[in-house]
């Protein structure tokens, strides 16, 4: 397909960016070209729009940002086999080599020449897109297109809480953005016995309450290490989820750990943190898995099920629906913290 579509471009090496016309992505032999319905906007994309060190380290301009969404396939390479036009797909971001030690050994999610979408090629802010066959996903027809548009950040909350099983155990989740409060609502639907969810802002802590926290605390106000004794029988939680990337949410969190217990770390603190691994760590006997990407596809599997089956119901995580037109809107609350998920309208209306 050849002619021009409306992108959100990101210019020049400042902040910003700007909705423009710019051409069509041509497809390459193994690629299939997708129109854009929804397109959700993620941290990743916040990094990108404010230019910080990151995004100045990593980031070409001029660029398309964006990598979470869902559409139908309009064309396909001449060597795809596995898709045809009219295809309901979404993507796995991580688009893996299929050659390297850790794609041998099962961990595609971290291939050592992963290249990113959105990041490393053209994103998903755009009314199409060009994707690999290899991280394309077709969805159930069954799941409503903006919902589908969040399954990459919901498989990142699904790893971090499935890293061991939540069936019966008590859960405290560590901050209560996006990707946070979908993990209450999947850690719910596997069975968690209690969820206790801490973030510093109440807007944030009402839509955890929504997705199903029994509990929510402040820390700005509330002594959070009693109210997890509290409810515990003073024993502390059995799972720590650690979505903040907050150094003292990670104090608190291990603080709160009953010895023998887990924390799956997936919140990306700004530098280094220091442990007092002796008395945090070691002599608790506790395990902590760091979390990124998604296994792929066996958690795409999962999160689709969740979705069709409406075990896990995300429409309190989506706070926005916008027309494309309407981008900047969602940036700004996205950098405010002042929402949940913020979905695009691109050409599902
Ligand atoms: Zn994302
Ligand atoms: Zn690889």
């Amino acid at each position: 397909m050849t002619g021009s579509m409306l992108a959100l471009v990101k210019e020049r090496p400042e902040k910003g960016a700007t909705l423009i016309k710019t051409q069509i992505p041509v497809v390459g032999d193994d690629e299939a070209l997708v129109k854009i319905d929804y397109a959700s906007i993620c941290g990743t994309d916040v990094h990108i729009y404010v230019w910080n060190e990151w995004a100045q380290k990593r980031i070409r301009t001029p660029h398309i940002m964006g990598h979470e969404f869902a559409g139908h396939v309009v064309e396909t390479g001449k060597a795809v086999r596995g898709f045809q036009e009219g295809d309901f797909v979404s993507a796995e971001t991580h688009i893996y080599c299929g050659h390297c030690y850790q794609c041998h050994t099962g961990h595609s999610e971290v291939c050592r020449n992963l290249q990113i979408l959105g990041v490393d090629r053209a994103g998903a802010f755009a009314e199409y897109i060009a994707v690999p066959e290899r991280v394309l996903w077709k969805n159930s027809k069954s799941i409503p297109a903006d919902w589908a548009s969040i399954q990459e950040p919901m498989g990142n909350a699904l790893d971090t809480v499935n890293a061991e099983s939540v069936s019966g155990k008590t859960v405290f989740v560590t901050g209560a953005g996006p990707i946070g409060i979908l993990a209450v609502g999947i850690a719910k639907a596997f069975g968690a016995s209690l969820l206790i969810v801490s973030d510093l802002s109440d807007y944030r802590l009402d839509l955890a309450r929504k997705m199903g926290a029994d509990v929510t605390l402040n820390p700005r106000r509330d002594d959070a290490e009693s109210i997890v004794r509290s409810h515990t029988d003073g024993a502390g939680v059995d799972v720590v989820l650690e979505m903040s990337g907050s150094e003292k949410a990670i104090h608190q969190g291990l603080a709160v750990l009953t010895p023998g217990g887990r924390m799956s770390m997936l919140g990306l603190p700004d530098g280094p943190v220091s442990l007092d691994l002796s008395n945090e760590v070691i002599f608790k006997d506790i395990r902590i898995y760091g979390i990124t990407g998604r296994k792929i596809f066996s958690t795409w599997q999962t999160v689709s099920r969740l979705l069709s089956s409406k075990l896990v119901d995300p429409s309190p995580a989506i706070t926005h629906k916008l027309p494309f037109e309407e981008w900047q809107t969602g940036m700004d609350a996205m950098v405010a913290g002042t929402c949940g998920k913020v979905v695009l309208e691109i050409s599902g209306r």
